[in-house]
């Protein structure tokens, strides 16, 4: 395995902390001109690797994402795909993993790279954490193994030395550099004094086929995360929200829920007429099993479909896209209980 001298990356700078610097006489942060990134990061001019860059202007805080954006970063995707080799794009951390599991499904038949990275501090700050995530996130971007392909061809995420799987992965630490977890997948490179790969764990796409960029999403959904005490009304309220189309809601433990008649009863009612709900455990680790106790059989028996050990950013952002292309009801629960792009482990678990 070695790195291409001459691979080429673009760099799609969307927004986030790591592209800010404080103003010094406010102390506030503020956007760089990305234009000026060779003077904050001049270890750029040391790559092999022809690194362009392409600007979303104005800057997104990643709170501030929404589809439309997820679509415009696929068309610079999709649009600059033969010319690059990989692509590396900077995003806030806040939503970068909704982001990132949106962009796994709609670039299908990916055969690059496509690195999402950012930082906790900005790029301008001398503790900052933010250059070394760039330039190693680059180097992943660039490498190729041995017979030429790219050494890791799909959408991922690198911070603080680890690099997860896009639609595996979730913030979970608003201080440590360490901000990133995918508790259901391995680590698919650890970089230390070298980059090592788990080339078991990174997808092995059909490189004959090419990329088939999808655009449309229908945000008819919602999350509904129960607790103890939650009230029928509550339920009824949001199963009853106008047009809405699916519900990812979040259970305990591996998948169970109160086994109230009317929680069961209203729930059957929103399958029958058409609401997907998918299952998925408010545990970061392991799975839905619903059929494992009482409290999840009947959840099951209500129509409710198993999110297995999906993350709660992969399965809403799936549900968008499928629901986005128009699929009946019963089309969108067969394809969120089958992998489209690495985002749940299936064979592990029962229904
Ligand atoms: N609020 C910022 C964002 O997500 C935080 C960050 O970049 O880390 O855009």
């Amino acid at each position: 395995m070695c790195q291409e001298k001459d691979a080429s990356v673009l760099l799609i700078y969307t927004g986030g902390t790591i592209g800010m610097i404080q103003n010094p006489d406010t102390g506030a942060l503020e956007s760089f001109n990305f234009d000026h990134l060779q003077k904050h990061v001049p270890e750029l001019k040391r790559f092999n690797s022809r690194i362009e860059t392409y600007q979303f202007t104005p800057p997104i805080d990643s709170s501030d994402m929404e589809p439309k954006l997820w679509a415009k970063l696929v068309k610079i995707i999709s649009d600059n795909y033969e010319k690059y080799d990989g692509f590396v794009v900077l995003h806030g951390t806040d939503t970068m993993a909704y982001t990132a599991s949106a962009l796994s499904f709609m670039l299908e038949n990916l055969n690059k790279p496509v690195i999402f990275t950012g930082s906790q501090l900005p790029i301008g700050v001398l503790r900052t954490d933010g250059k070394e995530n760039l330039i190693t996130a680059i180097e992943i971007a660039s490498a190729k193994r041995t017979d030429g392909t790219p050494m890791v061809p799909e959408v991922a995420i690198f911070f603080q030395h680890n690099l997860l799987r896009g639609n595996r992965t979730t913030k979970t630490n608003a201080e440590n550099f360490n901000a990133f977890n995918s508790f259901n997948y391995p680590v698919l490179a650890h970089a230390g004094i070298h980059i090592n790969y788990d080339l078991d764990h990174i997808r092995k796409p059909d490189s004959s086929r090419v990329l088939k960029p999808h655009y449309l999403f229908d945000t008819n959904v919602i999350v509904l995360s129960l607790f103890p005490g939650i009230q029928e009304k509550t339920i009824a309220n949001v199963l009853r929200i106008p047009d809405l189309k699916a519900v990812v809601m979040r259970t305990y433990g591996s998948g169970n829920a109160p086994q109230k008649e009317w929680l069961v009863r209203m729930l059957k009612e929103a399958t029958e007429r058409g609401l997907v709900v998918v299952n998925i455990s408010q545990c970061m680790s392991g799975a839905v099993e619903m059929r494992r106790y009482g409290t999840g059989i009947h959840l099951a028996e209500a129509g409710v479909i198993s999110g297995y050990d999906g993350t709660v950013e992969s399965a809403i952002t799936k549900l968008m896209f499928l629901l986005g292309h128009g699929l009946p009801p019963d089309k969108v629960r067969y394809r969120m209980n089958n992998c489209l792009a690495g985002e749940i482990t299936k064979e592990k678990y029962l229904l």
